[in-house]
């Protein structure tokens, strides 16, 4: 059955649809109930089955698989590599689960895991599920700030951590900013467990604090079987980005979550056991928890884990690592691309790239010139695919496990299966046709695997997520997509993003298309600034492939121009920004997505706002600079970083 065919039945026959998916999975005792939807929005997928995450992505494999690789770990960081078979990998968690039983977490208790890309995360987020214990991720390069609100927010009995990480050759310690942190909150763990990679001093508060060695030596061989638990009982929470503001503990289940994956695993990534996964996300993001850790375990497949960049030992270590590992499946940011588009293109040509059957890319939209780049230089197909946090896995894509729908330069493609996708009029609430502009929503139930509630707070979900179009109780992603004839979809960007130039609505993403398409440009972004005549002008900031080239003022000035030129062809008048300025770095978010809302701010003298998230806040120095303002008032940005 086509994509389209199949979309329709899930929709149509809600219940049928997902009884048959839920034979991907093992289940204790298999669920009567599919759904029940008797309080909408909240939808409870399952209720009356019982299973359990870790012995889906784990034990369930252990007869056939046992010796096969399960989890590969590489570290050009501290030269580390490792793989661990499932029998291995069951052993690791078994051991990490006597641990945490012995500080006495139990289930539906809290575990917060502030850990860098070490195979003792993956071990702790499994052992978690494994009892019934609740884990909360939070990004390892995040600081004391974000941590603190992370924890007050999930209340942890445990917290488990390292003494550091490693980024580009430099040790970040993560002691002092977790101390920091814990100093900061309200909430008080009992007990924070710490894995002594011996990359940094680590010194243990006494009674609270436990050296993991040891313990690991202790509970060695320890048997802990696995809880089985109702398919609704939260399996962890995780915090959206804070691209947009303050960031929300987004609810996931159990049941729900491990069908939902194991679907997308065979209809959109087209995994098989044996196989090799690799994604180059962090698991303090949700793809690191849905195409890191659960999705391609649960199907049987090895998985990377990464902890280095894109450029060390040199550009081409992503695709050396596909040729050693055989890797079928890879994932990565569109970010992540353009930073390899500064780099010569024969590093993609270097290795035996033959096992790799797809690229898939998400986070952020992906422009046409760095699809194109990367797909002609890889010769394999990019796919691009279109999610949230809060859904947990892909809303638009294509799904060649179905039908090999072709892809579409700038598109991530169409909805999947479960997903009631409109797009709706902003203000009437009104569905709209083909190539107009519309706010992406989807009509709960929202299908298993997505966001149960935001943790804690019920009324903050509702009032969140589907109350923000008139008249109607659907859920909203806050992008504005339009969708073409032929049933395809492009994300113009952000609600937030869009600007009104004399009248007209323009999404920033379309003038950023356009600037990026001058060959002297690797990445930009554009804001809105009000305007006294115009309402809002376009605003845009570009890094360049060359910056050497355009160091002189005149050339700036003349590549500005360029710029503008390009655009006004492209888009028109309206389109074209007041000023294109250059810099080397956009402010991002940790996980790579352009705060265009910071920006925006400072454009116009404002400030910045809740930082917390932002990579590197010198990137926000050099936008005052470009603005002409004054420096070193950089305000949240430098002082929540270490
Ligand atoms: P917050 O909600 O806290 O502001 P965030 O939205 O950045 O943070 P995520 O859940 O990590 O946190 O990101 C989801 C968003 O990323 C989507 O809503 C969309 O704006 C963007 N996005 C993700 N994938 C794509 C894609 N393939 N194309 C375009 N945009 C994408
Ligand atoms: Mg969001």
């Amino acid at each position: 059955m086509g994509l389209r065919a199949q979309v329709q039945r899930s929709l149509e026959d809600r219940e049928g649809f997902w009884a048959e998916q839920a034979k991907l999975i093992d289940w204790q005792t298999a669920p009567q109930t599919i759904l029940d939807y008797s309080r909408p929005p909240f939808a409870r997928w399952y209720p009356d089955g019982t299973t359990n995450l870790c012995h889906n992505a784990v034990d369930r494999h252990l007869p056939t698989l046992a010796d096969s690789a399960a989890l590969i770990y590489v570290s050009t960081e501290t030269g580390q590599e490792r793989t661990y078979t499932f029998a291995e990998l069951h052993q690791e968690v078994m051991t990490m689960a006597a641990i945490l039983q012995a500080q006495d977490v139990k289930q539906g208790d809290r575990v917060l895991i502030y850990m860098p890309m070490v195979p003792e995360a993956v071990f702790m987020m499994l052992a978690c599920v494994r009892i019934g214990a609740i884990h909360s991720v939070v990004f390892g390069g995040f600081a004391s700030v974000s941590l603190a609100t992370r924890i007050d927010d999930a209340t942890p009995k445990v917290i488990v951590s390292a003494d550091a990480g490693m980024r580009a050759g430099k040790v970040v310690p993560y002691k002092g900013l977790l101390d920091e942190a814990i100093n900061l909150a309200q909430h008080q763990p009992k007990q924070v467990l710490m894995l002594d990679r011996g990359l940094a001093t680590l010194e243990l508060k006494p009674g609270r604090d436990l050296d993991l060695a040891p313990l690991r030596a202790q509970y060695a061989a320890a048997q802990v079987p696995v809880e089985w638990l109702p398919a609704d009982a939260p399996s962890y929470i995780l915090y959206t980005s804070g691209t947009t503001g303050k960031p929300k503990g987004v609810q996931r289940d159990t049941g729900g979550y491990a069908v939902a994956l194991a679907t997308s695993m065979r209809d959109i990534y087209c995994g098989a056991p044996g196989e090799t996964y690799f994604s180059t996300s962090d698991i303090g993001w949700v793809v690191g928890h849905s195409y890191i850790v659960y999705g391609p375990l649960i199907a049987g497949m090895a998985t990377v884990l990464y902890e280095g960049t894109p450029l060390r030992p040199d550009a081409g270590i992503l695709w050396q690592l596909v040729e050693r590992y055989k890797v079928s499946v890879m994932f990565s940011a569109p970010t992540a691309v353009r930073v390899l588009r500064k780099q010569d293109p024969s590093w993609l040509k270097r290795y035996d790239l033959s096992s790799l059957k797809a690229l898939f890319l998400a986070g952020e939209p992906l422009d046409e010139p760095t699809a194109a780049w990367i797909g002609e230089g890889l010769g394999r197909p990019i796919i691009d695919n279109y999610w949230q946090t809060e859904t947990g896995w892909p809303i638009l894509s294509v799904a060649h496990g179905l039908e090999p729908t072709p892809t579409r330069l700038g598109s991530p493609g169409m909805p999947m299966v479960g997903y009631n996708v409109q797009l709706l009029h902003e203000q009437s609430g009104e569905p709209i046709g083909d190539n107009e502009k519309g706010v992406l929503a989807i009509v709960p139930p929202l299908p298993p695997g997505c966001m149960q509630t935001i943790w804690g707070d019920d009324a903050r979900f509702v009032k969140t997520y589907f109350d923000s179009i008139p008249g109607r109780m659907v859920y909203s992603t806050f992008d504005w997509g339009i969708r073409d004839a032929d049933g395809y979809y492009f994300i113009l960007g952000r609600t937030d993003d869009v600007i009104n130039v004399a009248g007209h609505r323009l999404g920033t993403r379309e003038i950023e298309e356009s600037i990026n398409s001058h060959n002297a440009v690797a990445e930009c972004a554009v804001v809105g600034k009000a305007d006294s005549l115009k309402g809002q002008v376009a605003v845009g900031f570009a890094v360049l492939k060359d910056p050497v080239r355009y160091s002189e003022a005149s050339a700036k000035l003349t590549l500005e121009g360029e710029v503008m030129a390009l655009v006004d062809k492209q888009l028109g008048a309206v389109a074209r920004p007041s000023r294109v300025y250059f810099i080397s770095v956009l402010p991002k978010t940790r996980s790579g997505k352009v705060l265009r809302r910071a920006i925006q701010a400072l454009c116009e003298g404002r400030d910045a706002g809740d930082l917390t998230t932002i990579e590197d806040a010198q990137a926000l120095d050099q936008v005052r600079e470009a603005l002409g303002q004054a420096m070193g008032v950089s305000g949240e940005g430098t002082s929540a970083r270490s």
